[in-house]
């Protein structure tokens, strides 16, 4: 059981702001800023990294077209578009979405920072991280 098809099933109701063959785009519950948006797959992913080529397209396709609308209608500043993987990553709900969550201001809801953090050898890590 996956609460994100129920959403898409129509089995639990949802603040839907678009819909298409393969995406739907509802209000998260928590609105952690006013407007925040889930942009869901129809198809059940578990992540996005999971994600088929052709629903990875759409869906960033409609993240970019409603974080633009979403950021014209609310007047906010910026906007955060994220997706976790995996609790470690804070992923709660296990079927893949992205985030739209506009910005008002640094002091909003939501923070994402980059702490000083250990120091890494780039050389070795480009070795082992090159894609061939
Ligand atoms: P995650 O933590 O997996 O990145 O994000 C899951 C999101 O789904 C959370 O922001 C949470 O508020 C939202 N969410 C969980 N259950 C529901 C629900 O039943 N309806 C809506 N609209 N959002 C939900
Ligand atoms: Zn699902």
């Amino acid at each position: 059981m996956c609460i994100f098809c129920d959403i898409i099933e129509g089995k639990i109701p949802s603040a839907t702001i678009y819909e298409d063959d393969k995406v739907k785009a509802f209000l998260d519950i928590s609105q952690v800023t006013k407007g925040h948006t889930l942009v869901v797959p129809k198809k059940h992913f578990d992540n996005f990294l999971e994600c088929d080529d052709e629903t990875t397209s759409h869906v960033m396709k409609v993240a970019k077209m409603l974080g633009n609308h979403i950021l014209k209608e609310t007047g906010a500043k910026g906007m955060n578009i994220l997706t976790n993987v995996h609790e470690v990553a804070g992923q709660s709900v296990m079927h893949c979405h992205i985030h739209l969550i506009p910005r008002y201001s640094e002091q909003d809801a939501l923070k994402v920072e980059f702490q000083e953090s250990e120091k890494q050898d780039l050389d070795a890590l480009c070795a082992q991280l090159q894609y061939k």
